[in-house]
């Protein structure tokens, strides 16, 4: 099959730097799941914090949720792919996630926040990503963008290539995340057997792909299903799923280079800042 990789894009390739395997844990009240970004393999990868990967049909292995936590200093990305979750906060605001929701939530200066699954048992899949912000939007006021899976465009740039644009834009189609500090790139990109897709990311931006279904080549380098490529800076991603269709999202997003203090579900600059956000949470001021 074709493919527009020579006639679109010309700049550096963004290589395969680094593949990462996640790692099993649990979080919330015991959801399993599996942590890609923000363990010892990659504690991080400027402006990402963290990336999880849920995915179970069992209901014993995410029925319990995540009950009421704090956030302060962030973003939390929840890209769900199948079953139904519901979120409340101490704002008032509440929202039901479906498959193919997505709920970009910044945090900022805080809230408090439940995210409880709406089902007993049957696939539970999607993603959560944790994105810093700048210090200077650390204490902003909590915003949610949230939307329905109709209101997730999807590019079809090539033969057999469907892109589900969430940030960024692909062949004139763009996603419906905005205003946010990082400028960042979320792509859900499936690829059918033989097919190949190009994209050009802003060359100072940290990106990282992972394989959530079949395998592919990104560059040379094959990546497999549960696999997360860290990208070389440059400018042009490529994937080709050549044995197999696949389907994988790719992300990027201005690094911030400023200290990065990690508490829990805080994160600031500073110990003193995480001290203060302790204070505030206790005492009520999320
Ligand atoms: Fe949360």
């Amino acid at each position: 099959m074709s493919t527009n990789l020579a006639e679109v894009e010309t700049g550096t390739e963004r290589r395969v730097v680094a593949v990462i395997r996640g790692v099993p844990t649990s979080d919330g009240a015991g959801v399993k799941l599996t942590r890609v970004i923000g363990q010892r393999a990659l504690p991080d990868l400027d402006p990402f914090l963290m990336l999880d990967e849920f995915g179970s049909e069992k209901g014993a292995d995410y029925i319990g949720g995540f009950p009421d936590h704090p956030h302060r200093g962030f973003e939390t990305v929840t890209y769900m792919l199948d079953g139904r979750m519901r979120h409340w906060d101490n704002k008032g605001n509440s929202g039901l996630l479906v498959p193919g929701s997505v709920q970009w939530m910044t945090a900022g200066s805080g809230l408090v926040h439940s995210e409880m699954p709406e089902q007993e048992d049957g696939l539970m899949r999607g993603f959560q990503l944790w994105i810093n912000l700048p210090a200077k939007d650390k204490m902003c006021a909590p915003r949610y963008q949230e939307y329905a899976p109709d209101k997730i465009p999807v590019a079809k740039p090539a033969p057999g290539v469907s892109v589900k644009v969430i940030a960024g834009e692909v062949a004139g189609t763009k996603g419906p995340i905005g205003g946010v500090a990082t400028d960042p790139t979320y792509l859900d990109i499936s690829l059918e057997k033989g097919a190949g897709f190009s994209h050009r990311l802003p060359k100072e931006h940290n990106a990282f792909a992972y394989m959530f279904e079949g395998a592919g080549m990104i560059g040379v380098k094959e990546v497999e299903k549960q696999q997360l490529a860290v990208l070389s800076q440059g400018e042009v991603f490529s994937v080709t799923a050549e044995a197999a269709p696949a389907r994988l999202i790719l992300v990027a997003g201005r690094p911030l280079r400023e200290p990065v203090t990690k508490y829990g579900p805080f994160v600031m600059n500073t110990p003193e800042e995480i001290h203060q956000a302790i204070a505030d949470y206790q005492a009520g001021r999320l």
